[in-house]
């Protein structure tokens, strides 16, 4: 994590200086105006550039190959599990043993949904009673995060309790070990263990080990290990996250987790698969219920992919030239917001080493207006309070960024404009 010096170079200037900051950053902020620019920085999306990086996949498997490994017609129905090969590719990826391992069809949020939904009705393994049984069931949700998690639990009326992250931007393993252990109400936890959207942080292997082994209240509490990002690097340093599924088992908690990932920002990002992990007695749960929904995922697509990608390494590859289109727009970031608020003591920023976010702090109560005033000049942000459980930042200062979409021009242009609106707020708050 890379944070502003801590000089307070804004809040120690006089008020006369302030004001003549004030000046100078309106005008300039007009001058931008007038430029009557149209950039996005909402979505964390892969650019088109990434998404022809796997036009293969178009062409593939081809018209006279259908058939998979143990000569499974693919174009018929059946296969619940997913095409074996394919879940073997991904198998060490997610570190979840191949035969605990489903493939299915172009969305991981998807899955989650509906493992969500499925557990409101029908109690889960270890569990007495369906969540919707219980008055007011919640779920844990680390902040800043992903707000589609969120919207599943609103959608569903799972109250969300957010917990805060420590000094160091790290889950607050503590805090989560208490709040589990204190509420049967509390029926598991939203996870993006690698890479996290937005703070690009990592759990490290003591968490991960807590978490997997920690009391809950709850007989039925779920662990949403969400490995979106999980080969998705930005530097050399390939960081690396403990195997849950097995630290579970160890553990004596088989049931506790489910891994999820996809192939979303690997190929591409509507046509892609996803993977669901977890162990024996849960996936028999979740297969029983997916059984009655459909009578097999789309196989062609798994075999497409695993003629594309052909093995672990293969997929590995593929992501060393993502990182290679990807991390020039991170740096490009990086860089803006280090010469332009390095030191003004009026923001704090995440670095990633992966994912697809940069998290962006800015002053106390600003960030709505920031939000507000970079539309006016024609840059789209994701809107303020996203981050939070019920869109609501308590502090107003969160902004998730994501480079990866517009091309390295546009990003630059949008990040001057985006640390200007972030100057222009904090000395309009600091002189209120
Ligand atoms: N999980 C996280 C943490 C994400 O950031 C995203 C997309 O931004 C998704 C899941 C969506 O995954 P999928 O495309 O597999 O539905």
């Amino acid at each position: 994590r890379r944070r502003s010096a801590p000089v307070d170079e804004f809040s120690a200037l006089g008020s006369e200086a302030l004001q003549a900051l004030r000046e100078e950053l309106r005008k300039d902020y007009a001058h931008f105006q007038d430029r009557g620019l149209k950039l996005d920085l909402t979505r964390g999306k892969p650019s088109a550039e990434q998404l022809d990086f796997s036009n293969e996949l178009l062409g593939l498997p081809g018209a006279q190959d259908f058939k998979a490994a143990d000569g499974t017609d693919t174009r018929n129905y059946g296969g619940l599990h997913g095409l074996p090969e394919l879940r073997e590719i991904f198998s060490p990826l997610l570190q979840v043993p191949v035969d605990q391992l489903l493939a299915s069809d172009n969305s991981s949020l998807s899955l989650m949904h509906d493992l969500v939904m499925h557990a409101m009705l029908f109690a889960l393994p270890g569990g007495e009673t369906r969540w919707v049984d219980v008055q007011r069931p919640a779920f844990l949700c680390p902040v800043p995060g992903y707000d589609r998690h969120f919207s599943i639990c609103e959608k569903f009326g799972i109250e969300m309790i957010p917990v805060e992250p420590t000094e160091d931007g790290l889950l607050d393993i503590d805090e989560v070990e208490r709040l589990a252990a204190s509420d049967p109400r509390i029926k598991g936890i939203w996870l993006v263990p690698k890479y996290s959207n937005p703070t690009g942080v990592t759990v490290s292997d003591r968490t991960a080990e807590r978490l997997a082994g920690m009391t809950t209240a709850a007989p039925d509490f779920r662990i949403f290990w969400d490995d979106a990002y999980s080969v998705h690097h930005l530097t050399d340093h390939r960081v690396t996250v403990a195997p849950i599924v097995q630290l579970c088992a160890e553990a004596g908690k088989a049931d506790r987790v489910f891994v999820l990932g996809s192939t979303s920002k690997i190929t591409f990002a509507g046509a892609g698969v996803s993977f669901l992990g977890s162990s024996p007695a849960n996936l028999q749960w979740y297969l029983g219920h997916i059984a009655k929904r459909t009578i097999g995922p789309d196989k062609t697509n798994h075999l497409r992919h695993v003629r594309f990608l052909q093995d672990s390494e293969g997929v590995q590859k593929l992501m060393e030239r993502h990182r290679d289109n990807l991390a020039p727009k991170f740096a490009k970031v990086q860089e803006i917001l280090a010469a332009e608020l390095g030191g003004t003591g009026v923001a704090s920023w995440t670095e990633a080493f992966g994912g697809y976010f940069i998290s962006l702090d800015v002053l106390d109560g600003t960030a709505s207006e920031v939000i507000r005033l970079a539309k006016e000049a024609g840059i789209a942000l994701t809107p303020a309070g996203s981050t939070y459980p019920y869109g609501k930042d308590p502090r107003d200062r969160n902004i998730r960024l994501a480079p990866s979409f517009p091309p390295v021009a546009d990003l630059d242009t949008a990040m001057r404009g985006v640390v200007l609106c972030v100057k222009l707020a904090a000395v309009e708050k600091l002189l209120e």
